[in-house]
Order: structure tokens, then C-alpha cells, then sequence
């Protein structure tokens, strides 16, 4: 008889009893909103964002309502203007692009080859001939390409470097956090990222004049100096009448939130790649499965597990998914025309005036699956999982 697994993909963990205390003491105060403190108070949202540039090590950081609204800031932040094209990375999640439309830009996609990194060759020789004067770089799911040569070839083409950091919270390539090699980097607190607030997210930087565009672009009306990690005065006085308040703020309610799940961090990291690592042995060895090694310099966190169906005909992946799923593992494919619930690919992304046809993306995502890894499994959990795909992969090999 088959083993079935029965947990849902879905599930985080319960938010900390100690956030839950504070959360209801907030909620009977009624200051919810950052900028209503009393007097000499200062707020979580404020607390929050210098306890998070102090963990990302970087000088400056803004708290803002999500990922998406992040990486809009930090793109008008850092000169982009409509009609302009910002290079990205063309296997990434749909509020990437979206970033960049809300602020009238247009993409100029990369190509993402079979390791699921970015193509560094496709990357030079579209910042040599698009006239993009930004790059747009989402670590998707934790994969961080060469760190050294995308700083090499920004630094040549005269390119300012954004990361989407939404899957790299916490991780580093050799020994840098994610998020510190560019202009900017943008991190999500959404509920299936590395910390949940429900919705949320950081614009971190180290350039001053940036970080004081990207607080008053935040909301912060004339009340910027009430920010936790936020540049002198002097900084803000060159912009703060030219730069438009897009009201994308946080709330003290998830401040709070976020403020007790940041010390967990360090040990859930260690705790996602047990399981990243159960799955990996798992699958190791099953045939039609491709599982790749990571990157040397890479210390990434496996929120997140992906694999290559090889053995397996276009035509039988759907019947792999459905035989997967039929057994609660709750595969994701990112080679249906078709977008499904979150995962979606580049060409469905039809507002982009020009999508191009990109041979190695298209024929990466054709074969890649993903598993999402939260912390409510455990490794034997994971075993579990490996195993049934395994069973379901060698079903359909032909
Ligand atoms: C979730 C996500 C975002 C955006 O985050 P939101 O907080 O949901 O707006 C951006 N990029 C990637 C790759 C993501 O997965």
C-alpha cells in the first residue's frame, strides 16, 4: 500500500506568544499607526527598522507595507523614470515585473539558464546594447548567482543594481548578506517569506540620498525624522519637497510581529536547510528527478526545494503533478502556458509591451518543479515527500 503524506504546504508556524502580548497591548492602546506615539515613545515600526539594518548590516533601512511596494520605492529611489528599461531576470514572481510597470518602466528580460541562476553572458550583452541604466535582480527562490561578476558588469555598464530579495532574507554569498552588493535591496515579510507580518517589507540601503527618497516616497509626510534607521536632516532637506508621498507604510501591529520573529531567524535558517538537505538525499538518485548542487560561495536558505523532471515527457508532467498531488505532495510547475494560484512565467505577463522569446528560460522552466519547505514539516516529514515523488517520477520514466 502507498503512504500518503497529509500535512499542508501551506502552513507557518504561530507567531511568537511574546508578539501576541504585545500585538493586543497595541491593539487596547489604539496606536496602531506608526507616526502616533505619546510623547518620548518610540515606535515599533521605528524599533523595527533599526533593529533590521542593524541585522542586515546595512546604515539605512525603511519599513514599508510589502515586498512589491519595496521594490517600487527602491526603483524610483534610484532615478528610474517612465519610458526607461531596468534589466531583470525573466524566471522571477509576477510583482517583479509589476514594480517595474507601476513606475513606468519596462522590463528588459534576462535569461535564467537550467541551474536556475541568472545568465551572466545574456546579462553583458544586454547591458552593452538596451540602454537600461538598471538591474532589477530577484534571487528567486534563495538561487544567487556570481555575486562578484553581476557587481562587475553593473559597475562596467555604469548599471545601478536592485536585488529582490524576497527569498534571501538572512542568506549570503561569500559571506555577504543578500541584498548588500547594489543600490538597494527589497525583502518581503509576506506570510510564505522568511518572517511573516502577513503583509510587509524592507527597502534596505547604504546611500543616503536614496534612503531619504525612499522614506518620503514611503509616506513618511514631514514626520521622516521618526525613522528608526533614517539618514541626518540634511539629507532629506535636498528632497523632500520634489519626492511624492506613495503612502505605502507600515503598521505598528506588524512591526511588532516582525520585531519578536527576528532573533528566531538565525536558527529557522538552520532549520529550513535541514530540511532543504532531507529532501535533496531524498531524492538523490531517483530516477527522471534532477536535482542540482548549489553554488560553492552560496550560503542560501531552502525555503524552497526545485528539481528538473528529465526522465519525464512534457506530455506526463501534468499527470506527475496530478499523481504528486493525489498523494498531498503539492508540487509546482512552472511550465504550463496557462498561469496557476502564485506561479506564473514571464510571457504571461502580457501588459509588457515587448516579451521576447527566451529559448533557455522557456526550456528551463519547462521541466522545473518546486516544493515549498515551511518550517511546520520536519525532516522525516520531508523524507516522506521525497519519497513519494520518487515513486511518482519512476511511475511515468519512460
Ligand atoms: C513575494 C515576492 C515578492 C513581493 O513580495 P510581496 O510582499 O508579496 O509584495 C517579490 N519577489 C519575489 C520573488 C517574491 O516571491
Amino acid at each position: 500500500m502507498s503512504v500518503n503524506f497529509t500535512k499542508p504546504f501551506t502552513q507557518q508556524e504561530a507567531i511568537p506568544e511574546s508578539a501576541i502580548e504585545r500585538a493586543v497591548e497595541l491593539l487596547r492602546s489604539g496606536r496602531l499607526h506608526r507616526y502616533n506615539t505619546l510623547k518620548g515613545e518610540t515606535s515599533e515600526a521605528e524599533l523595527l527598522e533599526a533593529e533590521y539594518a542593524s541585522w542586515q548590516g546595512t546604515r539605512y533601512c525603511v519599513a514599508v507595507a510589502s515586498g512589491g511596494q519595496a521594490m517600487q520605492i527602491a526603483l524610483r529611489a534610484a532615478g528610474v523614470k517612465p519610458g526607461d528599461k531596468v534589466l531583470a531576470n525573466a524566471w522571477t514572481l509576477a510583482p517583479v515585473p509589476g514594480a517595474i510597470h507601476a513606475v513606468g518602466a519596462a522590463p528588459v528580460y534576462v535569461e535564467t539558464g537550467d541551474d536556475w541562476l541568472t545568465d551572466l553572458a545574456d546579462l553583458e550583452a544586454k547591458a552593452a546594447t538596451s540602454g537600461a541604466r538598471h538591474f532589477m535582480l530577484s534571487h528567486m527562490r534563495g538561487h544567487i548567482c556570481d555575486m562578484d561578476e553581476v557587481v562587475r558588469i553593473c559597475a562596467q555598464y555604469g548599471i545601478s543594481l536592485i536585488e529582490d530579495c524576497a527569498h534571501t532574507m538572512g542568506a549570503e554569498w561569500k559571506g555577504r548578506k543578500s541584498g548588500n552588493f547594489g543600490a538597494a535591496g527589497c525583502f518581503s515579510t509576506q506570510t510564505y517569506k522568511h518572517i511573516n507580518s502577513g503583509e510587509g517589507g524592507f527597502l534596505t540601503t547604504d546611500d543616503e540620498d536614496l534612503a531619504a527618497r525612499a522614506i518620503i516616497l514611503s509616506g513618511s509626510y514631514m514626520l521622516y525624522a521618526r525613522h528608526g534607521a533614517a539618514p541626518s536632516e540634511e539629507a532629506f532637506r535636498k528632497v523632500r519637497l520634489e519626492t511624492p508621498n506613495c503612502s505605502a507604510r507600515i503598521d505598528n501591529l506588524r512591526a511588532t510581529i516582525l520585531r519578536a520573529q527576528l532573533p528566531l531567524l538565525e536558527d529557522n535558517i538552520r532549520r529550513w536547510n535541514n530540511l532543504y538537505r532531507a529532501i535533496e538525499a531524498g531524492l538523490a538518485g531517483a530516477s527522471g528527478i534532477v536535482t542540482v548542487p548549489r553554488e560553492q560561495h552560496e550560503a542560501f536558505v531552502g525555503s524552497s526545494f526545485q528539481f528538473h523532471t528529465l526522465g519525464i515527457t512534457q506530455a506526463d508532467i501534468p499527470q506527475f503533478i496530478a499523481n504528486c498531488l493525489k498523494r498531498g505532495v503539492e508540487v509546482k510547475w512552472f511550465g504550463p502556458e496557462e498561469p496557476v494560484a502564485f506561479t506564473s512565467r514571464y510571457d504571461s505577463w502580457r501588459y509588457v509591451a515587448d516579451i521576447p522569446v527566451l529559448p533557455k528560460t522557456l526550456a528551463t522552466l519547462s521541466t522545473t518543479c518546486d516544493l515549498r519547505l515551511p518550517l511546520t514539516f520536519n525532516e522525516a516529514d520531508c523524507s516522506l515527500i521525497a519519497q513519494i515523488i520518487t515513486e511518482e517520477a519512476g511511475k511515468l520514466v519512460g
